[in-house]
C-alpha cells in the first residue's frame, strides 16, 4: 500500500520493477492535450517499463487475423517518445536504474504543481558515486510543450560524461499483454533531422488515419551554469539524439535541460506540424520559465477543482489524486480539441484508448466545477450524431444509437472477440449490445443544461442529439401484445457478466431494467424538451427531424406502458428470465479463488458461464437508484403504473449487493452512492476500496494498462454531490446533505447557472453557501422541501438536518 506524504505528493522511495508499470500509470504527467507516463527517461519498453505518450484523440486503425478472423482495431496511437535522455562516464554502459547499484531512491508526484522528480544516488562497478534528479512536466500553460530537467552530480570521481537525449520513433503499442497477438505498429517510418545545433526533429504519420506527428526536442547542458560540451547527432533506426560531451570533476554537476514540442495535424490553427513544433520550441523559455508558467495554470485549476475533506489523510489525498488525473486527462486545453473522455485516461492503452459510458461518472463533477469543458466534450457526440443514426439505420432501428466504444468517427469500435488471459481462449464478445449508453448520453446533456441553464447549447446542438435518442428508444421498444406492455429485447445491461440467456442461441437479454427504466426517463425528457424549446427552433426541429405528433404520441404511450420485470418480493429483476438463474455459490469460489473480481474469466476457463448464475460484474439495476432521485423514480414507476414504496431501494440494494463481484472499478463507488444514506458505514466502506482502485490497484495489474478514470471522477463526485446531496433539479439547487462519521468537515466550489466560486462548506453540524457577489440572478435552494432564494453576496445557513447526524435513510440523492 502506498502511504501518502501528506495530501499532496505521491511518494515512492524505493525502486521495485515489478511496480513500476503501475507507477508510470500512477506517475502520469499529461495537461488535456497529451500526456506521458511516469517512465524512466533512459527506458525502453522492456517488460518492466513502458513508456507511452498519448494525444487526446489520435487513432489508427489496424487489422489482424486472430482466431480464424479478421479482427479490426482502432486504437489511441503511442507516439514517438520524447522522453529519452541518459548519459555515460568515459565511454561505459549507458546509466539505466536497472544496472546499477542503487544507494538511494525516489519518485515523487507532487500534485499540486504537476511536477514528476526522480532523485537517486549510486555506485557503479568503478566504485564511483554518482547522484542524479530529474524533474518533468506536461505544460499546463502551453498544451505543446514538456519540459525535462536533469542534474548529474560527480560525487567523488572525475571524468568525461556523454549525455544523450533523444527522440525514438521506434515505438508501438504493446502496453497490453493481452493484445500482443493483434497488430501493433500504427507509425510509419519517421523522418529525422538535426533543425540546428541544439534541436533534433523528428516527423512521421499514423498509417492510416495519416495524422502527421511531430516533434522538436532542445537539450542544453550547462556546467557550473555556464554551457557545457562538445555535440554529435546520432541517427539510429527510428530514433535521432543530441550527443553532447563534458567534462567533470568531484562535486561538480551537468544541468541538462531537454524541452521538447509535440504537435499533431489533427491541431487547429496551424499550418503543418513540423513547422508549428519547431515554432512552438524556438518561442519557449527555459526549464524555470516554463516550470512558473505552468505552476500557475495549476494553482488556478486546483482553485476551480479542489475538494477538501477533512478526517481521513488517506482519503483525502487519494481524491486530490483522483482530480490530479482528472486533469492530466481533461483540461481547459481539451476545449479546442475534438476528443471525448477516454475510460483509462491518456495513462497506458487499455481499451485502446475508447470512449465508453464512463463519461457519465467524468461529467458532475465536471460541470460542477468546470462546466465550460463539459460542453465541448459533449460535442463529441453531437459530432458523431451522423454516424450514431446510421448505426440505428442499418439495424433497422430509427434516430440514433451510439457505439458502446467510440473513437474518431463514431462508428461502433467494441471488439467481436476478447482473449481470456486465464484459459487463453478467444470468445465472442457481445458488450457492443450495451445500447444503454445512448440513455447515458441523454442523461448527461440534460443535466448539463440543468446545472447551467445553457439553453444556447441545449438549442443548437442537445436538443437535436437527445430527440434522436428518445426516437431510437421509441423505435427500439416492441408493443407485446400478451403483456400489453412495450419491451425491449436483445440488449444487455451494464452488468457485462450477462450477455446471453443460457438457454438461447443468441446473445442478448430482454427488458433489461435499467435500460427501460431510463428509456422511459429519455423518452419523458424528450417530451419535456419538445414544449420547453424556444417555439421557433421547436418547430425548425420538428420539421428537420420529421416528428410527427403521432410520433410524439408514441413516444408518450411507450413512457406509460415500458414493461419492468419484478420478483420475489418487490425486487426489480435485472432482466426478463433473471429468477430463472442459479443462485452462485459465492463462498466456494471465494475460498478457491481468493480474489472473484473477473468470476466472468474464472467461470469461462472452467468452461462455465456467468450467464447462469445471478451474479453481476457490476451495478446494474442499482444504477437506477444512483442516476435518478428516489422523487424521479416514485414519479417514474407511478407513471408507468408500477407499486412504489419507500422500502424498494433498500430492498434492492440490499439483494443485488450480496449477488455482485465488484469485477468493474464503477461499481463499488455506485454500491457505496446507493446506500450512502442507508447503511453509511456500509457506504464508507465500500467507498474507501472504491478510492483504493488504482492507487493499489485492487484488479490487479490493470492499472498499469491506464488509471480508471470513471472511477475516479466518480469518487470526487461522490464526495461533492453524494455527501451532500447537490442535485440541480427545474431552477432550485437541492440540498441533502448526509455526511459519514469519518467525515467532519467538507467544503468546495461549484458553477452554478451563470454563477462561479459558490463555496459549499459542511462543518461544525452546518451547511453554509455562499453566493459570490455579482449580477447574476439569486439562486433558489431547496432544503427539508422549502425553498429559499440567495441572492449575490449573501450566505445560505442552516443546521444539518438530524438525519444527516442519526443517518436515517431518507431520498437517496
Ligand atoms: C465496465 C464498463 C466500463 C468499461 C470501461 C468495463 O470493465 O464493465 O462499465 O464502461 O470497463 O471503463
Amino acid at each position: 500500500m502506498t502511504v501518502p506524504a501528506g495530501p499532496w505528493r505521491l511518494v515512492y522511495d524505493r525502486y521495485v520493477p515489478g511496480e513500476e508499470a503501475l507507477r508510470e500509470a500512477l506517475c502520469t504527467t499529461g495537461n488535456g492535450y497529451f500526456a506521458t507516463r511516469g517512465a524512466a527517461p533512459e527506458s525502453r519498453a522492456d517488460g518492466v517499463h513502458y513508456p507511452g505518450t498519448y494525444v487526446n484523440g489520435v487513432f489508427n486503425r489496424l487489422t489482424t487475423r486472430i482466431a480464424g478472423e479478421t479482427v479490426d482495431n482502432e486504437s489511441l496511437v503511442n507516439l514517438p517518445n520524447w522522453l529519452p535522455l541518459t548519459f555515460r562516464i568515459d565511454s561505459g554502459p549507458w546509466f539505466s536504474v536497472d544496472r546499477v547499484e542503487l544507494l538511494d531512491y525516489q519518485q515523487e508526484l507532487d500534485l499540486r504543481q504537476g511536477v514528476l522528480t526522480r532523485r537517486l544516488r549510486y555506485r557503479d562497478t568503478f566504485g564511483r558515486h554518482t547522484s542524479l534528479t530529474e524533474r518533468r512536466l506536461a505544460s499546463m500553460a502551453d498544451p505543446h510543450l514538456a519540459a525535462l530537467e536533469a542534474t548529474i552530480t560527480a560525487e567523488d570521481w572525475a571524468g568525461h560524461v556523454d549525455v544523450r537525449s533523444g527522440l525514438d520513433g521506434e515505438v508501438a503499442n504493446t502496453g497490453v499483454a493481452r493484445y500482443r497477438d493483434l497488430a501493433s505498429r500504427h507509425l510509419a517510418e519517421p523522418e529525422l533531422e538535426e533543425i540546428d545545433a541544439t534541436t533534433i526533429g523528428l516527423r512521421t504519420r499514423t498509417s492510416q488515419s495519416r495524422i502527421v506527428i511531430a516533434l522538436a526536442a532542445r537539450t542544453q547542458v550547462r556546467a557550473g551554469g555556464q554551457p557545457s560540451g562538445t555535440r554529435r547527432v546520432v541517427h539510429e533506426a527510428g530514433q535521432i539524439a543530441h550527443e553532447v560531451r563534458s567534462y567533470l570533476t568531484p562535486g561538480q554537476s551537468l544541468v541538462i535541460e531537454k524541452t521538447v514540442s509535440l504537435c499533431t495535424a489533427r491541431d487547429p490553427a496551424i499550418s503543418e506540424p513540423g513547422m508549428e513544433a519547431r515554432r512552438a520550441l524556438r518561442r519557449a523559455g527555459d526549464f524555470r520559465g516554463l516550470l512558473r508558467a505552468h505552476t500557475i495554470r495549476m494553482g488556478n485549476l486546483w482553485e476551480r477543482m479542489h475538494l477538501s475533506l477533512a478526517g481521513d489523510e488517506r482519503a483525502s489525498f487519494i481524491l486530490n489524486l483522483h482530480i490530479f488525473h482528472l486533469m492530466q486527462t481533461i483540461s481547459p486545453n481539451t476545449a479546442d480539441m475534438d476528443a471525448g473522455i477516454p475510460a483509462r485516461g491518456l495513462h497506458g492503452e487499455a481499451y485502446r484508448g475508447h470512449v465508453f459510458w464512463d463519461e457519465l461518472f467524468v461529467f458532475p463533477y465536471l460541470t460542477l466545477t468546470m462546466p465550460e469543458l463539459t460542453r465541448s466534450l459533449l460535442h463529441y457526440r453531437h459530432r458523431r450524431l451522423p454516424e450514431a443514426r446510421r448505426a440505428a439505420r442499418d439495424l433497422g432501428y430509427r434516430g440514433a444509437m451510439f457505439p458502446w466504444q467510440s473513437g474518431s468517427d463514431g462508428r461502433e469500435e467494441s471488439q467481436t472477440l476478447h482473449l481470456n488471459p486465464l484459459s487463453g481462449r478467444w470468445r465472442p464478445d457481445y458488450s457492443d449490445r450495451q445500447r444503454h449508453i445512448n440513455a447515458a448520453i441523454a442523461y448527461n446533456l440534460w443535466n448539463y443544461c440543468q446545472s447551467t441553464a445553457d439553453l444556447d447549447f441545449m438549442s443548437c446542438y442537445g436538443a437535436e442529439v437527445l430527440l434522436e435518442i428518445a426516437r431510437f428508444w421509441a423505435s427500439i421498444a416492441r408493443y407485446d401484445r400478451e403483456r400489453e406492455r412495450y419491451v425491449i429485447e436483445g440488449v444487455v445491461g451494464p452488468d457485462e457478466y450477462h450477455d446471453a440467456y443460457p438457454w438461447a442461441s443468441e446473445p442478448g437479454l430482454a427488458n433489461n431494467a435499467y435500460t427501460n427504466v431510463m428509456a422511459v426517463w429519455v423518452l419523458c425528457r424528450g417530451l419535456e424538451l419538445l414544449d420547453q424549446l424556444p417555439p421557433q427552433r421547436g418547430a425548425a426541429l420538428r420539421k428537420e427531424l420529421g416528428l410527427t405528433p403521432g410520433e410524439i404520441s408514441r413516444w408518450d404511450d411507450i413512457s406509460r406502458r415500458m414493461y419492468v420485470p419484478f420478483h420475489g418480493d418487490g425486487i426489480i429483476s435485472q432482466f426478463d428470465g433473471y429468477p430463472k438463474l442459479q443462485e452462485l455459490d459465492w463462498d466456494r469460489y471465494r475460498a478457491r479463488y481468493g480474489n472473484i473480481q473477473r468470476l466472468d474469466r474464472i467461470l469461462e476457463a472452467e468452461s462455465d458461464t456467468p450467464n447462469r448464475y445471478r451474479a453481476s460484474k457490476q451495478a446494474d439495476v442499482l444504477m437506477l437508484f444512483y442516476l435518478l432521485s428516489a422523487e424521479e423514480l416514485r414519479s417514474l414507476f407511478t407513471r408507468l403504473g408500477y407499486p412504489w414504496d419507500p422500502g424498494l431501494i433498500p430492498r434492492n440494494v440490499d439483494y443485488y449487493t450480496q449477488r455482485t463481484s465488484h469485477g468493474s472499478t464503477l461499481s463499488r463507488l455506485v454500491h457505496s452512492w446507493v446506500c450512502a444514506r442507508a447503511n453509511r458505514p456500509g457506504s464508507w466502506e465500500l467507498f474507501a476500496k472504491a478510492l483504493e482502485s488504482d492507487i493499489a490497484d485492487v484488479q490487479r495489474g490493470t492499472t498499469a494498462e491506464g488509471i480508471h478514470l470513471g472511477a475516479m471522477a466518480g469518487t470526487i463526485d461522490l464526495a461533492a454531490r453524494g455527501y451532500t446531496g447537490i442535485e440541480s433539479r427545474g431552477n432550485v439547487l437541492w440540498l441533502n446533505p448526509c455526511l459519514p462519521c469519518q467525515v467532519p468537515a467538507l467544503s468546495f466550489s461549484i458553477c452554478y447557472r451563470h454563477h462561479c466560486d459558490i463555496k459549499v462548506r459542511i462543518a461544525g453540524g452546518r451547511i453554509r453557501v455562499t453566493v459570490p457577489r455579482s449580477d447574476a440572478a439569486p439562486v433558489t435552494i431547496g432544503y427539508h422541501e422549502t425553498l429559499v432564494s440567495i441572492a449575490p453576496g449573501e450566505t445560505f445557513d442552516a443546521p444539518l438536518p438530524e438525519r444527516a447526524v442519526l443517518g436515517q435513510p431518507s431520498r437517496l440523492r
